[in-house]
């Protein structure tokens, strides 16, 4: 799991690879099996949903756990198709941010958009967005997926019909896919503001960040509470969760402390890789295994282990 940028909404973005997500051996021989086509020739991003929602109150907005599990779902769920039928998938987090998910790659063939397998690159949002949740921040999605894979070299430039620059599947298909509220916002996706991270400091953070007089980075707050939230509902006994209100106060310090260990008056950039990767990996070992109890110990050896390797 990387962090790979921003995007032009300002949401940090996540990439997590097909071992990140737990894909099968028997995918993997598959996806090495399939046609590799051209990279010159994918000159449309064929946006879809992938139809089942979130179990919780925000539908379209899922934990890692979560989404990860779902990508093992897309690889048993259409025989037909074969296993992970789009290119690359992506999620709106609960804590704000963004994820891309692999799927069977981008010159790798899919199976997503009927006719257009081979000029296209089939992008499977997590949910169902004909549900009025989350649309705004896919459709931000969209916008840097774009940037990102135009980035790698392919080029992406063939409008959808009505002259949008991606392609909904009902633009192909008699179908709602990608939904009624993601897919009239394909029209807004830009590219302009994408960016990698390795140009702005995202970090430290302290005390008093999000509030004015020091009301920037308020978004890296959020997501810093986001995952505090995360981590320590799965390892702290008596957690009680934050409000990711983007304000670095009292209750923000207690929950670092709580979590990370440190003084929690600030988090500087190790820190918050440290954070990040115990997350993940709490979120695995939980997933592989529902009933295994993952110490705070194994946490701090996580993050002993995230600052020591960057
Ligand atoms: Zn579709």
């Amino acid at each position: 799991m990387n962090l790979i940028g921003r995007s032009p909404g300002g949401r940090i973005v996540w990439f997590v690879t097909r071992s990140g997500w737990g894909c099968s051996a028997a995918t993997e021989a598959f996806v090495a099996g399939r046609p590799i086509d051209p990279a010159a020739g994918k000159r449309e991003l064929q946006v879809h949903h992938t139809g089942a929602i979130d179990d919780d109150d925000t539908p379209n907005r899922w934990i890692i756990a979560d989404a990860a599990a779902y990508m093992r779902r897309l690889e048993v769920v259409r025989p037909d198709l074969g296993p992970l039928p789009y290119s690359l998938n992506g999620a709106v987090a609960e804590d704000g941010g963004l994820l891309l998910l692999e799927g069977r790659g981008s010159v790798t063939r899919g199976a997503h958009t009927a006719g257009h397998n081979v000029a296209g690159i089939g992008f499977g949002l997590l949910g169902n967005f004909d549900k009025d949740d989350a649309a705004a921040e896919a459709a931000d999605l969209v916008s840097f997926t774009l940037w990102w894979l135009r980035r790698q070299g392919l080029p992406l430039d063939r409008p959808n019909p009505r002259g949008w620059p991606v392609w909904g599947h009902r633009d192909t298909a008699n179908k709602s896919c990608p939904g009624n509220h993601l897919y009239p916002l394909l029209q807004t996706v830009a590219t302009a503001g994408a960016h990698t991270l390795e140009d702005e400091t995202m970090l430290p953070l302290k005390r008093g960040d999000g509030s004015p007089p020091r009301e920037y980075r308020r978004s890296d707050v959020a997501s810093v509470q986001g995952m505090l939230n995360i981590a320590g509902l799965v390892l702290v006994p008596g957690y009680s969760k934050i409000i990711t209100d983007g304000l670095y106060g009292e209750a923000t310090v207690a929950a670092v402390t709580a979590v990370l260990g440190t003084d929690g008056e600030d988090v500087n950039g190790n820190e918050y890789a440290a954070l990040v990767r115990a997350v993940v990996a709490a979120e695995i070992k939980r997933l592989a295994n529902p009933a295994a109890e993952v110490s705070r110990d194994d946490v701090l050896a996580w993050v002993a282990d995230a600052i020591a390797n960057g």
